[in-house]
């Protein structure tokens, strides 16, 4: 009798221990099903390229020799759970065990749980060999603390692993982070690398998922769908950012530019969440190429701290924190979304770039992600699960796992300061030092009241008025209490009507 093995959509790692061996008793199982279309409104391009990196998997697994059951979009199974999918395989292919790699999303980790132990047969999971540190490792390294600083974090995790370590002791170079030394504007130079990705035709294949009824938004671009659909393709991917894009990672980390929608990030996160990457070899070519003198450690030390630190750290928070993290509403905020936040129609240049590029790539930048669109759903009071809601669906490699604690902690506050030491908000000054989105912008980004000042001024300081009585006592934000200390009540008052102007009619804007 045979074992059925299920692979979901974000297991695509043709390395797991399970493929090293032919087994002709094995069945490995992929399912196209609507549960997983469904469960939230999804980005086009987001559901074309698991699917199509689905069945690039399967291919290969049938290549090798092994066997493979495949659920189609089209077959009248997608319809069906994913736990009555298994059941009814169980049965028709008379299994004697079934085996499943531990899910990274809460919602599906239960949902097997749960079906195993209704099963009457044999129900294992294992590690999806992916990670570096276990589910529960984060809060073991934090237990009792009541902030959980990822810096802290990072630096086990260097130790730990030994990476861009001295003597197994100290870190390279004399010190842990070298943010001060990123973080410029980009004004041209160096030109932006060109776009390394394959660009693949799946018409077919979106044509099917449109036949289904499966909802979606944003450009499909399914005649030239541009991410790394196998691990040949993710590693060329990886080899042109280490050559042509690394060496200008750090100082560039944090900029942002109408000319270069992606400048020197790597693009790597939809490979590395769907598995066909693991971080491992990520990380050891980044420091293989400070080692070999191609980039500079400031570079090399960012990136890494993005995977070694941030992808675990945030993965850990997930999993300590689940369920409830995702109903967390430190500040109550209930605002919906304007409607600009669906078609980018907005007066707003730097939000019109932002999310016309995520619309249309499926992709935006951490800063852009950060300091632009969170940072004005933040201040607008946007209620934080339907932004949740709106980052799961538009971004290439939203997961549950990651994009959580990313939007509702470090984005949105709305933990209270679990996960961030303050709200990342800012004015208009910010986003005008780290980019060029202010120039041919309808508003100004100097003025505070008016029809065209920016929105994001008086939004900025009406912010900390309204809140501080949980922000004040805060002292990484004593700046913005000591310049409202400075305003005279005239200048209160003016920038509070003219927030709640704006609020009221945010779809305006
Ligand atoms: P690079 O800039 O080249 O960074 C390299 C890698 O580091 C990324 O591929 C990613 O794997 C990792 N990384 C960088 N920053 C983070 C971070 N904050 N948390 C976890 N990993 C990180 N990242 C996701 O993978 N999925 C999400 O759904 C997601 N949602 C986000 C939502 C918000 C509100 C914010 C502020 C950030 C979010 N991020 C998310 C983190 C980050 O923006 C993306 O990982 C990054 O933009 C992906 O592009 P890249 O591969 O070019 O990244
Ligand atoms: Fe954005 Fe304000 Fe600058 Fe316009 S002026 S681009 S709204 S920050």
């Amino acid at each position: 009798k045979p074992t059925l093995r299920l692979i979901l959509g974000d297991q695509l790692n043709a390395r797991h221990r399970w493929f090293t061996e032919l087994d002709g008793a094995t069945i490995y199982v992929l399912m196209e099903v609507r549960q997983e279309t469904d469960y939230v409104l999804h980005h086009a391009q987001k559901i074309l390229a698991i699917f199509a990196a689905m069945r690039e998997l399967a291919r290969q697994l049938r290549q090798l020799g092994h066997t493979v059951h495949y659920i189609a979009i089209d077959d009248v199974e997608s319809t069906l759970s994913i736990p009555e999918n298994i059941e009814a395989l169980i049965r028709h292919y008379d299994a004697a065990a079934f085996e499943y790699q531990a899910p990274d999303e809460w919602r599906l980790d239960q949902q097997l749980y749960q079906a195993g132990r209704r099963s009457r047969i044999p129900w294992l999971m294992v590690d999806s060999d992916h990670f570096y540190t276990a589910r529960h490792e984060a809060a073991d390294i934090f237990a009792g603390r009541k902030q959980w600083l990822m810096e802290f974090f990072y630096r086990q995790m260097r130790s730990t692993h030994q990476v861009l370590m001295e003597d197994a002791k100290k870190p390279v170079g004399g010190q842990w982070n070298f943010d001060h030394d990123n973080r410029k504007p980009w004004r041209g130079t160096p030109a932006e690398p060109q776009d390394p990705r394959t660009v693949h035709d799946h018409s077919r294949l979106w044509q099917s998922i449109v036949a289904a009824g499966v909802k979606s938004f944003g450009a499909p671009h399914a005649d030239r769908l541009a991410w790394a659909l196998n691990r040949d393709e993710a590693l060329q991917q990886l080899d042109a950012f280490i050559v042509r894009a690394l060496p200008h990672f750090g100082d560039f980390q944090d900029a942002m530019s109408v000319k270069a929608w992606r400048l020197f990030h790597s693009l790597l996160s939809f490979a590395l969440n769907v598995k066909m990457l693991n971080p491992r070899e990520v990380v050891a070519r980044a420091q293989a190429a400070y080692q070999a003198g191609h980039a500079p450690l400031a570079a090399v030390e960012g990136f890494i701290r993005q995977i070694l630190g941030w992808r675990e750290y945030v993965r850990g928070v997930y999993w300590a924190h689940m369920p409830g993290y995702a109903e967390k509403n430190f500040f109550g905020h209930a605002r919906p979304l304007p409607a600009w936040f669906w078609d980018g129609k907005t007066k707003m240049h730097c939000l019109s770039q932002a999310i016309t590029q995520s619309l249309d790539q499926a992709h935006a930048h951490h800063i852009q992600r950060l300091m632009v669109i969170g940072n004005f759903a933040l201040l607008a009071g946007l209620d934080p699960a339907r932004v949740h809601g709106w980052y799961l669906g538009i971004y290439i490699d939203a997961f549950e796992w990651v994009e959580l604690p990313n939007t509702v902690g470090m984005s949105q506050f709305a933990d209270g300061g679990l996960l961030a030491t303050k709200p990342y908000v800012s004015s208009a000054a910010y986003i005008d030092r780290m980019g060029d989105y202010c120039k041919g912008c309808h508003y100004d980004k100097k003025a505070r009241i008016g029809e065209r000042a920016c929105p994001f001024n008086a939004l900025y300081w009406d912010f900390f008025h309204r809140n501080a009585d949980t922000l004040e006592r805060n002292p990484r934000i004593g700046m913005a209490y000591r310049q409202l200390e400075k305003m005279d009540e005239a200048a209160i008052a003016d920038f509070k009507e003219q927030a709640r102007k704006m609020l009221a009619n945010l779809d305006a804007l």
